[in-house]
């Protein structure tokens, strides 16, 4: 019986590769006198720091003890779920009502799900560098093209709306657009995404909006959910609880169906749906509790995590824009702060993966390297740590880069 084929995998499922696994799972701590430091995950509850709502977890409580939601759902969410979810983002100039919600399996379901729909291979989609490897998955493994559009570090990362414009062909299906940014930090203008719903408007092209850090800014800042400023472009925008209400594990999250002019009725609509039926949906204890987590969670709660971020945002830039090689770009919004990595000036570093690797061994501080974004000179810092260890890891940074400059 040894010489039985190995059983082959197919050829999408071998397609799918997320960049951020590959090279953070090979990563070894060598330093075991230093406490670990975290600046590599998105993840708001790994550092035990930023606690869940009382008001969330009675919630889910509640519904348990109730024994109502133990069978089957719909597959695209419960009607008491997708009614609150409506409610809570419907707009004057965006209506939804539950029709227009689709509940998924957090916000990569609900980009997974878009993706999925809107694209054949051979067509192609045009997605932002740089970016996570959620905004493109679902199309490279199903042999959709991926083009991509530059955010530009020296414009707070604004996308190159002509490269956008010029990138779009006969066999463009739709423009992927992320605000507030995961990796950057940005968060865009209203004209910026006027200008941006300019450029899909003059290429009837519809938008699938990645909003899951919606709200999530600085003191001062405001970000706008794209469909709220267009008439006349189709949007999927896409979104979830998991950033906002600090809870990725329970994996809920949603596309908004920002119909217009009947554009998605007849196809997108249904087979969005459809999608959701593979599956059954996800589990309705989450959902079911999702009217009252949205009613009565406050404000300030993710006020708060956002006002540890912003001081984590200014200690990561008074502590890192005096270090020579190093440009670390002001964020407005979203959990995360880039850093530009001059590498001529590090003669023993050759790639910010292995600046990544060394800065790990010696000083025990871990960082997401730009290649896990496609973008290869820079490096993302989570802003989620207590100030204290925000400014210790930084500390260590600079040790670093001044024992490894020329
Ligand atoms: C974290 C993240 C997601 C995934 O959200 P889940 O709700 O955990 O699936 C999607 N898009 C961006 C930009 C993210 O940062």
């Amino acid at each position: 019986m040894d010489d039985l084929e190995e059983i082959t995998a197919s050829v999408e499922s071998k397609k799918i590769t997320n960049l951020i696994r590959e090279v953070v799972d090979r990563v070894r701590v060598t330093n075991t006198e230093k406490e670990v430091l975290k600046l590599s995950v998105g993840d708001p509850t790994f550092a035990g720091n930023l606690p869940v709502h009382q008001v969330m977890k009675e919630a889910v409580k509640e519904v348990v003890d109730s024994d109502n939601f133990n069978g089957y759902g719909p597959a695209h969410g419960l009607l008491c779920a997708r009614q609150a979810i409506a409610k809570h983002h419907a707009t004057l100039e965006a209506p939804l009502t539950e029709n227009d919600v689709i509940i998924t399996c957090g916000c990569a379901g609900a980009v997974d799900s878009c993706l999925t729909v809107l694209g054949n291979p051979g067509q192609n989609i045009l997605v932002p560098v740089p970016n996570t490897p959620l905004n493109y998955i679902a199309a490279k493994a199903r042999g959709v093209n991926i083009r991509l559009y530059q955010l530009l570090p020296d414009r707070q990362w604004e996308a190159d709306v002509d490269q956008m414009d010029q990138l779009i062909d006969k066999d463009t299906v739709a423009i992927v657009v992320v605000n507030p940014s995961n990796p950057c930090g940005s968060v865009y203008s209203k004209q910026h995404l006027l200008d941006i719903l300019a450029v899909a408007e003059k290429h009837f092209l519809p938008i699938i909006a990645d909003e899951i850090y919606n709200d999530l800014v600085f003191k001062g800042q405001h970000s706008y959910p794209i469909a709220t400023l267009s008439k006349n472009v189709p949007i999927l925008s896409c979104g979830g609880i998991g950033k906002k209400y600090l809870v990725p594990g329970w994996r809920v999250g949603w596309i908004l169906i920002h119909d217009r002019h009947d554009r998605f009725k007849k196809e997108v609509v249904p087979s969005l749906i459809k999608v959701t039926r593979k599956s059954l949906g996800i589990t309705t204890l989450v959902q079911a509790a999702l009217p009252k987590i949205l009613d009565t969670v406050p404000k300030s709660y993710y006020e708060n995590t956002m006002s540890l971020v912003e001081a984590n945002a200014n200690i990561a830039y008074g502590e890192l824009s005096v270090v020579g090689g190093l440009t670390p770009v002001m964020p407005s919004g979203a959990l995360y702060m880039m850093v530009g990595v001059k590498l001529s000036k590090f003669p023993h570093i050759n790639t910010t993966v292995e600046f990544m690797e060394k800065l790990m061994s010696e000083e025990s501080v871990f960082i997401l390297p730009g290649e896990c974004c496609q973008y290869p000179g820079f490096i993302r810092l989570a802003l989620l740590l207590p100030n204290n260890k925000m400014r210790e890891a930084c500390g260590r940074i600079r040790a670093f880069c001044d024992r490894h400059q020329t």
